[in-house]
């Protein structure tokens, strides 16, 4: 079977002449081939949204009736959830058990938070605010939404985009990342199942140069939604500016993890070891930088060598895994260049820093790098693999100085047993996120996003579903009089 792209609540032929190739990076066999989509495929698409919003077939339906195609679409997936675990792990090389008790459980909790949360599109009371009009505010979706995915949680992030923007109305044109496109494009047939009408869910799995590029330049697209990396960001925003086209994005992350001399040790080993190795450590908001109390920091390293080198790295489909490879060849080499960069600057490799130990995949083992320093490339930038950095530091403002001086700024973590002290810095660290005594957690009902490099926008929550909206203030003359009492600044004598 070859896999193509879902417009108009149908599949239909890519236009590139051009068959993709899907990998599964811990075998590298091809597992899926795909009818590439181009220009043709996009364009066809984003009409297709375009028709579909102005014709209200989805904005003017009521509150109700789309809440309940969103929550059926939620059950739907659940009722598949087989097939989408087995496709998830294939095309991305996540063990299954990340997938099955993480991405697809905490998914379909943000499209059934979405689907209800769409209800409830407040604007402001009304009120007669200058004693001649009544104002009200109106909120509205936007129009057709680019949404433009990463290949690191394929069906999450593709959720976590079509769940807010669908919920406030809009219409969408989804691109998959080009690794992995084959679980966003599951979610077409599903859409109609649901009962959302065609046209209202387009999924168009193309390259990002030629699909996610049309969908940034063209002028019937409102919104781009973009989960990837800060510089595909800055390539967006440039291309945005002829437009001033909204934007939302969700860039890198480079989270640092500052255990404290009062933190409980074993805690923090353990949570920052998880948090590190996530996902093969392929997470915006993976602990990769941990600061530790030069008191501690002997038995910190000692600690998390233990932890990475008990993980089992191995097959996805086998439910006893906990790391599978990294998303490709050209991954696994950006991530092995950075230790053994880092290795010829002087760095101790504590554990790992190798390719392996699986011939076939794109495998990495968990490294540990000490004897570190903070302006070194594997400190300052995203490497994206299972690589902690770790850092003594003496005081308090040493260890904020440092986990503030990276170009990122989405999530980051204290440990400490003291409530000031997290509250402190809960103050002062320039990130999106803080966890104290936890690293990763995320929840539907509150927003995640970045500052500084990482980014601008929500995902999740409330505060989503206003990016994925706009605000419009309606005023009424309270009174039907055709000289009202200020046109005298413009046109008449001022009153005696
Ligand atoms: P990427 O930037 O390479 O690709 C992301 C998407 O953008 C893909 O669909 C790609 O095809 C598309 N794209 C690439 N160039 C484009 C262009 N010129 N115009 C339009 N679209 C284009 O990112 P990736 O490698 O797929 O994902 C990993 C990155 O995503 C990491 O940097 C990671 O930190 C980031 N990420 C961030 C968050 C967050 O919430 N902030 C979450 C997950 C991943």
């Amino acid at each position: 079977m070859q896999w193509t792209s879902w417009v108009n609540g149908k599949w239909i032929e890519g236009d590139q002449a051009e068959t993709g190739e899907i990998i599964n990076p811990a075998t590298q066999e091809v597992v899926a081939s795909l009818a590439v989509a181009g220009e043709r495929s996009v364009n066809q698409a984003i009409q297709t949204a375009w028709d579909a919003f102005h014709d209200g077939r989805w904005s003017r339906l009521a509150y109700g009736e789309r809440a309940a195609c969103l929550f059926k679409l939620a059950d739907l997936i659940e009722s598949k959830q087989a097939d989408f675990v087995h496709w998830e792990s294939v095309q991305s090389g996540k063990p299954v058990k990340l997938v099955q008790y993480s991405d697809i459980p905490f998914g379909l909790d943000n499209l059934r938070y979405f689907a209800g949360a769409g209800r409830v599109l407040e604007g402001q009371a009304t009120a007669e605010y200058n004693g001649l009009h009544t104002s009200w505010i109106r909120r509205e979706p936007l129009g057709v939404v680019g949404a433009i995915a990463p290949w690191n949680y394929p069906l999450m992030m593709a959720l976590w985009k079509i769940a807010p923007a669908l919920a406030a109305g809009n219409t969408v044109v989804l691109k998959p990342a080009s690794l992995t496109p084959l679980t966003a494009l599951m979610l077409g047939p599903l859409a109609q199942e649901a009962g959302i009408p065609d046209g209202v869910l387009n999924i168009v799995a193309g390259p990002g140069r030629v699909v996610g590029d049309a969908l940034v330049r063209d002028p019937r697209v409102a919104m781009i939604t973009l989960t990837g990396d800060t510089q595909t960001g800055r390539t967006i925003m440039a291309a945005a500016a002829a437009r001033v086209k909204r934007l939302h994005l969700e860039l890198g992350g480079k989270a640092p993890a500052l255990v404290f001399e009062d933190a409980d040790l074993d805690a923090a080993i353990q949570g920052i070891a998880v948090a590190a190795l996530v996902n093969s450590g392929q997470d915006c908001t993976a602990a990769t930088r941990a600061y530790v109390h030069h008191r501690h920091y002997d038995r910190f390293v000692e600690g998390v060598k233990a932890l990475f080198e008990s993980a089992r790295v191995g097959n996805p489909e086998d439910m006893r895994t906990d790391l599978g490879p990294v998303i490709s060849a050209a991954q696994r080499q950006k991530v092995l260049g950075y230790i053994e960069q880092a290795r010829t600057m002087g760095a101790q490799v504590v554990t790992g820093g190798q390719a392996g130990p699986q011939p076939a995949g794109f495998y990495v083992e968990p490294t540990v790098l000490s004897h570190v320093e903070q302006h070194w490339p594997c400190v300052q930038e995203e490497i994206f693999g299972p690589v902690l950095v770790v850092l003594p530091f003496t005081s308090d403002q040493e260890a904020l100085a440092m986990a503030n001086d990276v170009d990122y700024g989405l999530a980051s973590s204290v440990w400490t047993t003291q409530l000031d002290r997290g509250l402190e810095m809960s103050r002062q660290l320039q990130f999106g996120e803080v966890w104290l005594n936890d690293h990763l957690p995320l929840t539907s009902e509150m927003p995640h996003g970045g500052v500084k490099q990482s980014g601008f926008g929500h995902d999740l929550s409330h505060y989503a579903l206003e990016d994925f909206s706009t605000v419009k203030h309606v005023m009424a003359a309270v009174k039907q009089d055709a000289v009202k009492p200020w046109h005298f600044t413009v046109l008449g004598d001022v009153p005696e």
